[in-house]
């Protein structure tokens, strides 16, 4: 993966800032939106298994909740930084605008690398992190989600804590939680499927079958797993997926011409995502560089790991068959990257559209731990599948019309509905 240092924050103001100048937004609204409303930082104390303390480091940002309560993942990265929460909390603003569902944008936070961790240090890490924001969280104002390296355990043990100080019961608190625990069917699979959804009317719109098309996928974390499945069901074909190797600290892209057996992949990979090599090689994979993934002759590039990965230095590198990029990542494109994607006229699925199906099924999950009566897995991806797809189209068609970039018209929709709520409310 790269390495040369992006600022992610700044990066969202200046896509928010083009996109503002477009919409003519007033001078007190963009200073509203360039920034978050709130932003907690707070140490968590840690008794580790050793018996010494240890203090992370946690953030919770909430930019905006003027369509309704904060929404967002708590991220444990070991690179973690406030910068990269903020832009993450702006993110989510625009994604649960895009989806048009009623909730705002929020994103937290903890330094830390989970692999290094026993349960239960995790567990007292999640409970801490409760401790320090109990207040200024809850299932009115700002309710977290899982994201990178937390899971629906890490939520469980949130929501107990917060219960636990709150008295009583609060499933709406929190989503992503075991299914069975108020956790929503479909819900493990929602970003991947819903990153699919679009993918599948793009290539409607581009007048392309599924079962033409190969593809080449950054992660293999719960994102690009379920996004595969569902690409390979419709009958496209993956060649490559690139992780991440813990072992060896950094990344690798495995290979085969023939398609990837994505269930065989994953029954050689490690509690920490990383595939055995060796083994790989003997199923009849190669090992390639951890860029390996955006060079592949593909008609279809799913990033689906972290931020900053298609930048100005190497967006050269994909080759010319590309024809569709779809983000499952958040943030994996550079604004200089952005430029040579347009031009070379590459139907681009912005990140806060593309990845949407998380939130939206969380969205689905609160709706059900409120009435504490729970749909079927067809009824909640089916519901999906709907909401993905009018938004896929209302970007689209904006974007015709308006002949303007996909990630543009995204933001458009996005920032004016958030400008009208703000300015509904009476706040600019
Ligand atoms: N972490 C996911 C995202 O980036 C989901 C957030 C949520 O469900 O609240 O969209």
């Amino acid at each position: 993966m790269s390495s040369k240092a992006f600022n992610s924050f700044q990066i969202a103001q200046a896509q928010f800032d083009k996109v503002a100048e477009y919409l003519g937004l007033d001078a007190a609204t963009r200073e509203l939106l360039r920034y978050p409303l709130r932003e907690y930082h707070f140490a968590i104390p840690v008794r580790m298994d050793d018996g010494s303390m240890k203090i992370f480091r946690g953030f919770r940002v909430q930019h905006n909740d003027a369509r309704g309560p904060g929404k967002g993942g708590i991220r444990f990265h070991p690179q973690e930084t406030i910068d990269t929460v903020k832009a993450l909390s702006m993110w989510m603003t625009w994604k649960c605008a895009v989806v048009d569902i009623p909730l705002g944008g929020a994103k937290g936070g903890v330094i830390c690398d989970p692999h290094n961790l026993s349960q239960r240090e995790q567990e007292q890490l999640c409970r801490g992190w409760i401790r320090q924001v109990v207040r200024n969280v809850g299932p009115v104002a700002d309710v977290p989600a899982p994201d990178v390296m937390t899971n629906s355990q890490h939520m469980l043990w949130m929501l107990d804590e917060f219960e636990r100080i709150m008295g009583g019961r609060f499933p709406g608190f929190i989503t992503g939680k075991p299914v069975g625990m108020g956790g929503s069917l479909g819900r493990t699979e929602a970003t991947g499927y819903g990153v699919v959804f679009t993918l599948r009317e793009a290539m409607k719109e581009l007048g392309i079958k599924a079962e033409n098309t190969e593809a080449s996928v950054q992660g293999l974390g719960n994102v690009s797993r379920y996004a595969i499945e569902l690409y390979q069901q419709l009958g496209g074909k993956v060649i490559a997926v690139s992780c991440w190797d813990q072992t060896d600290q950094c990344s690798y892209t495995y290979r085969k011409m023939k398609g990837i057996d994505l269930q065989q992949l994953l029954s050689i990979t490690d509690r920490f995502g990383g595939i055995n090599k060796a083994k790989a090689q003997e199923l009849g994979y190669e090992v390639l560089p951890g860029d390996a993934w955006m060079e592949q002759e593909v008609d279809i590039l799913i990033p689906a790991a972290i931020e900053n990965q298609l930048t100005g230095d190497n967006i050269g590198k994909i080759s010319q068959r590309v024809k569709i990029i779809a983000e499952g990542a958040n943030g994996p494109t550079t604004p200089e990257a952005d430029v040579k994607i347009r031009e070379r006229g590459i139907l681009l699925i912005p990140d806060f559209l593309a990845n949407a199906g998380g939130v939206t099924c969380s969205y689905f999950e609160q709706v059900q731990s409120n009435m504490n009566y729970f749909w079927s897995k067809e009824e909640v991806l089916g519901k999906l599948d709907m909401k993905m797809t009018a938004a896929y189209y209302a970007v689209s068609e904006l974007a015709r019309r308006e002949k303007l970039y996909m990630r543009d018209a995204a933001y458009a929709i996005a920032i004016g509905r958030v400008a009208q709520a703000c300015h509904d409310r009476g706040w600019v």
